[in-house]
């Protein structure tokens, strides 16, 4: 398999430091609002990119965080007169919700910069030590940039023109040594959240939270770092001079970055009135529409949203739906006479498998999920052509496992949720009734679960029972 990798600038075949294994780091969002479609697309490609590599039998171990201290929270726990905890908190849950809703596998972990300072202090000890960092006289802690040799692999940039561009805005009073050396540690501002450290209270800067995160639960040398393409300089960038030169080894062999999402051809922005979040998203449409629209774009590419392309989108996934929905249909009315797949329904499965071929070759070269998409709609036209109601059970199904298998690889479920009546539901509380009379109270309550599992929740009053949808 072959990954662009953004330190090298070329598409490298991809070799894991241990066989079978991949551990990935993807930079999680700063959590002081709900999140915007462009935070959406790292989500939704990564997530995509680890599917595929579980589906080649690779176990993965794939970290992202939250960033929960910053000043971008801090400002808005300020204005709603709340802890900067709160704020955090509430919208690291909203996260999740919109995450389950894009269908995003949770993370192996997602640890929380708040719950990993004792990490960053040492770290930052470390680099104070072997000369990397120093501490200024008003407790704020400096990278001391021009030490790492290597600063401006991954961006391309060189130490010089960032000196040459920096020469200029040298603000007198400012305790570095250098303009473009940056934060480690921030000294305490009244009412901001801090925490105890050798240079006196204060809290982290936002590069060494990653750093830190990522070797503890990766370790000092990871396969793979990923996040949006705004984060090579300095975030990324930043990490691998904190990382590299407090544990001396490569930080990441392999560095991943998605485009940027547009909208309408625009940069999305509030002051625009072009800033829509996956929340607002998913009034409008099912967020399987949101997940196959980013699908649809290379991941490297920009991607222009639009509401066009969007209805688009919409009518493509349909398509693989309505396939997926008659082979199950054709099931139910299934009129051949045997189970078994006749030796033509063999052949004819076994054409499928050019189909995945070419899915798994598109995903194989730089994860190219459009061209990945376009091997599902060229299977669906093959499934369309090659059934009838004459097909037998087991060539249905397992043309319907082939299409399943790879959209799962996509994150998008075909499978038709299961929709309950409300005569079934009223028929299962009149049953449930008449078990609690006869003093069956496990078969009440095995009843009340059979509802819940479909979304029903019963509520028992005076009046009798009542149930809801959720
Ligand atoms: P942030 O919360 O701003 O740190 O962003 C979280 C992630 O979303 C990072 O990987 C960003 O690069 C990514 N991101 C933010 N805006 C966009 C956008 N418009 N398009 C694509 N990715 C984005
Ligand atoms: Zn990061």
């Amino acid at each position: 398999m072959k990954i662009y990798n953004t330190l090298t600038r070329q598409k490298e075949e991809f070799v894991p430091i241990e066989e079978g294994k991949v551990r990935m780091y993807v930079c999680g969002p700063t959590v002081y609002n709900l999140i915007h479609i462009g935070n959406a697309r790292p989500m939704i490609v990564f997530d995509t990119f680890r599917r595929y590599l579980e589906y080649k039998g690779y176990e993965v171990r794939f970290v992202s965080n939250f960033t929960d201290v910053d000043d971008k929270i801090i400002k808005k726990a300020q204005e709603e007169g709340v802890d900067a905890g709160e704020i955090s908190s509430r919208y690291i849950a909203e996260c999740k919700k919109d995450m389950e809703g894009m269908n995003i596998l949770p993370a192996t972990v997602h640890p929380l910069a708040t719950q990993e300072i004792d990490g960053m202090i040492e770290m930052i000890r470390t680099l104070i030590d072997k000369g990397f960092a120093y501490a200024a006289a008003d407790g704020t802690v400096y990278y001391r940039t021009g030490k790492f040799a290597s600063y401006g692999k991954l961006s391309h940039k060189n130490l010089e023109d960032l000196q040459a561009g920096h020469r200029d805005i040298k603000v007198t009073g400012d305790l570095k040594e250098e303009p473009f050396d940056f934060v480690l540690w921030k000294p305490k501002k009244e009412g901001e959240p801090a925490w105890e450290s050798p240079w006196g209270q204060g809290r982290p800067g936002w590069h060494i939270e990653c750093s830190v995160m990522s070797k503890k639960y990766l370790g000092d040398t990871i396969d793979i770092h990923a996040g949006g393409e705004d984060l090579i300089f300095p975030h990324h960038e930043n990490e691998i001079a904190q990382s590299e030169a407090a544990s001396g080894k490569e930080f990441s062999r392999y560095w991943m970055h998605n485009g940027f999402l547009n909208i309408d051809n625009q940069k999305m922005s509030k002051s625009l009135g072009n800033f829509f979040t996956v929340r607002e998203i998913a009034q409008k449409y099912d967020l399987q529409v949101l997940r196959f629209f980013m699908l649809s774009a290379h991941y490297r590419s920009p991607l222009n949203f639009s509401a066009e392309l969007m209805d688009a989108a919409a009518s493509g996934l349909e398509r693989i739906l309505t396939a997926a929905e008659q082979l199950k249909r054709l099931q139910r009315a299934d009129t051949a006479a045997t189970e078994a797949m006749s030796a033509k329904e063999a052949e004819l499965y076994e054409g499928t498998g050019q189909f995945q071929q070419k899915f798994e070759a598109a995903m194989e070269d730089d994860c190219n999920t459009a061209d990945a998409v376009s091997a599902i709609f060229e299977l669906v036209k093959y499934i369309n052509t090659n059934v009838s109601s004459e097909c037998s059970a087991s060539y249905l199904q397992q043309l319907y496992d082939r299409l399943e298998e790879l959209c799962r690889v996509l994150g998008i479920v075909i499978e038709q949720k299961e929709e309950v009546l409300d005569a079934d539901i009223e028929k299962l509380i009149q049953e449930r009734q008449q078990a609690r009379k006869n003093k069956d109270f496990a078969r009440a309550d095995q009843i009340r679960e059979e509802l819940a599992a479909k979304g029903i929740t019963l509520k028992d009053t005076r009046e009798g029972v009542t149930w809801k949808r959720a």
